[in-house]
């Protein structure tokens, strides 16, 4: 079926999804394969970046913790360009774009600039952390409630987070860019009541041949962080409902991912 959803001069932000090519929608590859031009995340993988057409210019606008290649108004600057010059543009990235993303940044600076843009969702890392290790992240009776939360602060800066709202029970949270702050949220969450034992899944590279799975409690993150963690993007899930590992996923690894437990 045609489509004529992406106009010369118009903007896709594109979810990449967790990095594994086939957690892409169809429609992210149709968008992908048609565009003239890709703007790409650090976190969006070689595997997807294949799936670029030859013809279509790539270009990386990675941002990682700490080393900013290019700062927001440079990469809002060169996607209103692209749009100017009458391309069909594709800005790539990571999980869903309207989770800790910055797409309400790029979203703006298009529409100010009288460019279309639309967004195409992705499957955001907490989903597929959840999906790999067979767990879900609500659970009837133990979590009626599921946090999206950042971690990242700026360099020495303590996180700015309503602890005492996040440690209530019955909520499982997902902390993303938390790799560097898992000290902090281990303190934080036992300070404002959270149980000492809660369990905690860590999972690097979520999707990818790389991926590393560790099981521990909350008093232990700061630790079984560092032993798992390097550079890898690394999502943190605390909650009661990381029970239903802590009992069952030790003796039968899923696949062949690594997975240990501490
Ligand atoms: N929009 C993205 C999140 C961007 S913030 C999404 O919806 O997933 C970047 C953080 O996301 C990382 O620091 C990490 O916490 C998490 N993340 C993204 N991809 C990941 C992956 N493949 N494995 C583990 N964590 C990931």
């Amino acid at each position: 079926m045609p489509h004529d959803d992406f106009a010369p001069g118009s903007v896709w932000l594109v979810g990449a999804g967790p990095g594994d090519p086939e957690l892409l929608t169809m429609k992210a590859v149709r968008l992908i394969e048609a565009a003239d031009i890709v703007f790409t995340d650090a976190l969006v993988g070689p595997a997807i970046l294949a799936l670029i057409p030859p013809h279509a210019e790539q270009v990386s606008v990675g941002k990682r913790s700490g080393r900013h290649s290019k700062d927001q108004g440079a990469i809002d600057a060169l996607l209103v360009a692209a749009a100017a010059a009458g391309k069909r543009v594709v800005r790539l990235k990571g999980g869903d774009p309207s989770l800790f993303g910055r797409a309400a940044e790029e979203i703006a600076a298009l529409r100010a600039a009288g460019h279309p843009v639309d967004v195409c969702p992705g499957i955001t890392a907490a989903s597929a952390a959840a999906a790999s290790a067979g767990l879900s992240l609500s659970l009837r009776g133990v979590a009626r409630d599921v946090r999206f939360v950042t971690a990242h602060s700026q360099r020495g800066e303590a996180l700015d987070l309503d602890w005492d709202a996040l440690a209530k029970a019955g909520t499982t949270l997902a902390f993303y860019m938390g790799r560097s702050a898992a000290d902090a949220i281990s303190r934080e969450l036992i300070a404002a009541g959270m149980a000492a034992d809660t369990p905690v899944l860590i999972v690097c590279d979520v999707s990818l041949p790389s991926e590393k799975q560790l099981t521990t409690r909350l008093d232990l993150l700061g630790l079984a962080t560092r032993a798992l963690a390097d550079k890898a993007p690394t999502l943190i899930l605390v909650g009661e409902a990381m029970r239903q590992l802590t009992r069952a996923e030790i003796r039968e690894p899923i696949g062949s991912k690594a997975r240990a437990d501490l």
